[in-house]
């Protein structure tokens, strides 16, 4: 992992200059605990991704080393219920990295046994939404506008600047496309729903990672349709995330 160095040593310097602001200083309390349980019928093989590669505890040990919390987040996996964030909870599911199986396979994308790495992509980014929201309510930080989105932004932000492969914010952006093709039709459902539609998603993550670095990503422009009249703003957008949520987070990082 090139992890943790970028963002959160630049949290840290931000941590630095706002120390004059945010005089309380955080009793870490807590950490986020990975909870599996068993699968059941039909579960198996997500169950036993997960198991074998060792991301989301690799993923879990970074945060850990790095926010201090008030008090214990479980992340749970089990069979159905999820993905979403409730009280100190976060509910994973094994249906869920199934779904995402499914829309990949579909659309010819898994090949080999390398390929299902894309799943367990989504199953990062994911998480760290989730974590967003966990955060959000930890820390009483003010969000103004849809949550969703804005834990969409830190999602994208720790993908950009925490990982080692940057590049598996595309895959995540792809499976919003996919799902995005599956509709027939828009339903009322789509337009009261909490959460940008999954076109919108689409596009806002592949935004924000042109954004995290437009040198060197340009060819995702064209590739992926991401009109000029957006992508111009893009460098901006993801600047002005990865600065709000690092002040956001400034007071939480551990020394
Ligand atoms: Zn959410």
């Amino acid at each position: 992992m090139k992890s943790k160095l970028a963002f959160f040593a630049c949290i840290l310097g931000m941590q630095l200059s706002f120390t004059t602001l945010h005089s309380q200083t955080i009793q870490d309390n807590g950490d986020f605990l990975l909870i599996a349980d068993a699968p059941g019928e039909g579960f198996e093989n997500a169950y036993h991704l997960l198991a074998d590669r060792s991301r989301i505890i690799d993923m879990l040990n970074d945060l850990n080393s790095f926010l201090a919390l008030p008090y214990n987040i479980n992340i749970h996996f089990q069979d159905n219920e999820g993905p979403y964030y409730y009280q100190g909870n976060i509910m994973m599911n094994y249906g869920f990295l199934n779904h995402v199986y499914s829309v990949f396979n579909e659309a010819g994308y898994i090949e080999t046994q390398e390929d299902l790495d894309m799943i367990l992509d989504v199953v990062e980014f994911v998480l760290y939404h989730e974590i967003g929201h966990a955060l959000v309510e930890a820390y009483a930080i003010p969000i103004t506008g849809k949550e969703e989105d804005a834990v969409d932004g830190l999602a994208s932000v720790l993908i950009s600047e925490v990982l080692e492969d940057p590049e598996m914010a595309l895959v995540v952006a792809d499976l919003f496309a996919l799902q995005d093709e599956q509709v027939e039709e828009f339903e009322e459902a789509h337009f009261w729903d909490e959460h940008s539609l999954d076109a919108q998603r689409y596009y806002n993550i592949l935004c924000w990672f042109y954004g995290s670095n437009p040198e060197q990503y340009q060819s995702v422009i064209e590739e992926e349709g991401l009109a000029q009249q957006r992508a111009v703003r893009c460098p901006g957008e993801y600047q002005q995330l990865f600065n709000s949520w690092g002040r956001l987070l400034a007071p939480y990082i551990k020394e």
